[in-house]
């Protein structure tokens, strides 16, 4: 509980916007900034609570002695002036969920779901999963619903299902789950952490404070899970698509400890990324005693997450699919590896000086790649590179026009632009949704 105190939070976003009212209620004094302008009605509302609204980009002159916790946006940079000068006057810097920890009743089960891939997915089919059976089950973290948000709901007892990530794990300190999921490692998000070892080891923190009688979900055939996490006290359970595991794939079958538990083929999603989500998702409902019944209905039911490779719609025997999330290399390639059919790829957005060499040998089924945004050149040199045809346009919108235009009956549109969407968009939802749009309005 924090109580009585002097904060500043940086950031207004969904999470701070939901901590400010967290925090007034417990009688704190609130300043919150944000360097851009928000909606009067938001504005109108936290100053209703008495929280200090100030927007300004020099957040720096916000901060004086006087302050006892920063509270920081989980997407903003931890080198701004602002969080040095907070460290050289001993104030902590600490992030939404960690707050929120601090709030929640004795006695609740926290199931922290991270990884470079598969977070939301997993998450969602844990939460949909233990859903069958109980109805204190909570859905919260990096998914959309800050956890601040869930404090006032959440009793004594309850299980709260959190999809957390690195950007929060960074600030984060007496944050402590049940059982935590690690659900595999690659290099992203390099430049925000400076070099891939601070990555793993921010990610590490999602076992912070476990002793052994928690649990740690991981990637048997990871090795840069199985290293980072040698050392950590939990009890380790396993799952894997490529080798023998506490839950593994064997005869077509999700097989968990000798028991076939799904046939793959009654699996709607597809895919053994997607297998390795579910089948951690497994290995916890088991532990909530969820039936192999209801596993089987959900999993014959659940269509996967929107953005990731989304199935939009068929228009003159041409395929959509919307994979927005595709945020990097490895999920594009996830993508690609996922069709037979001749592909048209739509690439492009922030430019993040990463090289896309990964995706070469994956471009087997793509006839054209049509790129746009900040790295349209780099995009249009790497399918040079790899004698792929390629389209330059400016926007998604022309993009999705010209990859129609050109297209051939079978074929499979395809956005997975394995770059960020800031250069163009406030984020990836939102060129989804504007990809599925255009798409709508060809039929
Ligand atoms: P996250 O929340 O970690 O970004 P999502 O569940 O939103 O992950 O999936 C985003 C993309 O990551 C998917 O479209 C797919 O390309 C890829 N992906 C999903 N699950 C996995 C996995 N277990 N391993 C590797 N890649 C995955």
């Amino acid at each position: 509980m924090i109580e009585n105190k002097k904060i500043l939070i940086i950031g207004m976003g969904r999470s701070g916007i939901g901590v400010a009212k967290l925090l007034s209620k417990h009688n704190n004094e609130i300043v919150i900034n944000d360097s851009n302008e928000q909606e009067k009605e938001v504005l109108d509302e936290l100053e209703k609570l008495g929280i200090k609204v100030v927007i300004t980009d020099k957040d720096y002159e916000l901060i004086d002695d006087s302050f006892d916790y920063v509270v920081k946006n989980p997407g903003i940079r931890k080198d701004k002036e602002i969080f040095n000068i907070a460290r050289k006057l001993n104030i902590p810097v600490i992030n939404e969920v960690e707050v929120a920890y601090k709030f929640l009743p004795e006695d609740v089960k926290i199931i922290a779901i991270t990884g470079s891939n598969g977070k939301t997915t997993t998450t969602t089919i844990v939460y949909e999963l233990l859903k069958y059976k109980y109805n204190n089950i909570h859905l919260g973290g990096n998914i959309g619903v800050p956890v601040s948000d869930l404090v006032n709901e959440v009793k004594k007892g309850d299980t709260l299902v959190l999809e957390i990530s690195d950007h929060q794990l960074l600030d984060m300190y007496d944050f402590k789950s049940n059982i935590s999921v690690l659900t595999n490692l690659s290099e992203v998000h390099i430049d925000f952490h400076g070099t891939y070892d601070n990555y793993k080891n921010t990610k590490k923190k999602i076992f912070n404070n476990h002793t052994k009688n928690d649990i740690a979900i991981l990637n048997k055939s990871d090795n840069d899970v199985i290293k980072l996490t040698e050392d950590i006290p939990d009890k380790k359970l396993y799952f894997s698509s490529k080798e023998d595991a506490d839950i593994c794939l064997k005869d077509n079958y999700i097989v968990y400890n000798n028991e076939k538990i799904i046939s793959l083929d009654d699996i709607k999603i597809k895919g053994n990324h997607n297998y390795e989500n579910i089948m951690v998702a497994i290995l916890i409902a088991k532990m909530y005693d969820i039936t192999n019944e209801n596993i089987k209905d959900f999993l014959s039911k659940f269509g996967g997450v929107e953005h990731r490779i989304e199935y939009v719609t068929e228009i003159n025997k041409r395929k959509f699919y919307n994979d927005s999330k595709a945020t990097n290399n490895k999920s594009t390639i996830i993508a690609l590896d996922s069709f037979k059919e001749p592909t048209i790829l739509l690439m492009g957005g922030l430019d993040r000086n990463i090289p896309f060499d990964e995706i070469s040998s994956h471009l087997t089924n793509v006839k054209t790649i049509v790129c746009y945004g900040e790295t349209k050149e780099k995009i249009k040199e790497f399918a040079n590179k790899n004698k792929v045809d390629v389209i330059v346009v400016d926007n998604l919108i022309d993009a999705t026009k010209k990859a129609y235009e050109i297209s051939e009956e079978g074929d499979v549109i395809l956005l997975s632009p394995a770059c960020a969407s800031w250069d163009q968009y406030k984020d990836f939802e939102i060129r989804g949704n504007e990809f599925k749009e255009t798409v709508y309005s060809l039929k």
